[in-house]
């Protein structure tokens, strides 16, 4: 396939577009997962609590694709944080998976209320020592917690995943990223599909000759974030992924730049404790 590899702050290259299977039952994953694999998409995202791992694992398997070629994430959810708790459900999801080691292993969100993220990163720098996890990472940091992480973990975290897209653009994690070899990585990059019937965006899709989806996700790509937009249905399975044919110039990108809004969907990392 034409998607790019990134490279992490540890040297292991990471493809810019992969496939999400978050809200997808795990007896459908499979059929997901197959029709993502089919298309070309190499890299994967799931987490423990989307309750999708296994299905996940049988689409790997049954691919045939080899292990090398392949880029699976997943994460630890709040309810096992802590350092023993992390290394037993970093074990659970791998056996569901069917894996003996997973690309990136991230911490799903802070919950800085429970104030054991700091132990939780120690287990996963523990995992990556012992060649389970290719990377670690975490999602949902605010700046605040990553410099918690920098100054009392060793591994700077390869990934930060967050909520980001053309309605919260997120400029100042982005800037915290870079500043400090983070790769950002883009969760529901299409706003769930709520900013698809944008009229800039769609102005867009319409001098391109191409659709709201694929403008968004140039957008993501021309800022250098990693997105894994999510799709149940094959056609635009294959949609989101051809995105290599094409390029935004600098005023559509101002055009989508102005589309900012501050409007997030997800939950506030800074209080969700569920
Ligand atoms: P998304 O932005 O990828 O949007 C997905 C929805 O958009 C689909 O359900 C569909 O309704 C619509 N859609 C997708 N492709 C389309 C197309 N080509 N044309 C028209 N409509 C289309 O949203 P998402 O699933 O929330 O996010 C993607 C992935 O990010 C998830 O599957 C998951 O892997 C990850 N994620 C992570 C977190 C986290 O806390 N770390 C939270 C949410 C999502």
């Amino acid at each position: 396939s034409k998607v790019p590899s990134i490279t992490l702050n540890n040297g292991i290259s990471m493809p810019q577009l992969g496939f999400g299977v978050w809200q997808v039952p795990d007896d459908e994953a499979t059929t997901a997962v197959g029709h993502a694999l089919n298309a070309g998409y190499r890299s994967i995202d799931t987490a423990a609590i989307y309750g999708n791992e296994e299905g996940t694992g049988k689409a790997i398997a049954a691919s045939g694709i080899p292990r090398e070629e392949l880029f699976v994430t997943t994460k630890v959810w709040n309810t096992d944080q802590g350092h023993d708790a992390a290394l037993r459900a970093f074990d659970e999801s791998l056996a569901k998976l069917g894996l003996d080691y997973v690309d990136l292993y991230l911490i799903h969100w802070p919950v800085p209320a429970k104030d054991t993220f700091v132990d939780t990163y120690k287990a996963l720098e523990k995992i990556y020592a012992d060649g389970r996890a290719k990377a670690i990472g975490v999602s949902n940091f605010l700046p605040a917690h990553l410099e918690r992480l920098l100054g009392e973990t060793s591994i700077v975290p390869a990934v930060n995943q967050i909520e980001l897209h053309p309605q919260f653009q997120q400029a100042e994690s982005r800037a915290f990223h870079t500043a400090h070899n983070i790769v950002t990585e883009a969760w529901s990059p299409l706003g769930q599909g709520t900013l698809l019937g944008d009229p800039t965006v769609a102005g867009l899709a319409a001098k391109h000759g191409r659709t709201p989806a694929q403008v968004v996700l140039r957008w993501h790509l021309q800022l250098g974030n990693v997105v894994i937009p999510k799709s149940v249905t094959p056609s635009r399975i294959r949609e989101n992924i051809d995105v290599f044919g094409f390029e935004l110039d600098d005023a559509d990108l101002a055009d989508l730049a102005r589309l900012d809004a501050g409007n997030r969907i997800g939950p506030d990392p800074a209080t969700f404790d569920m």
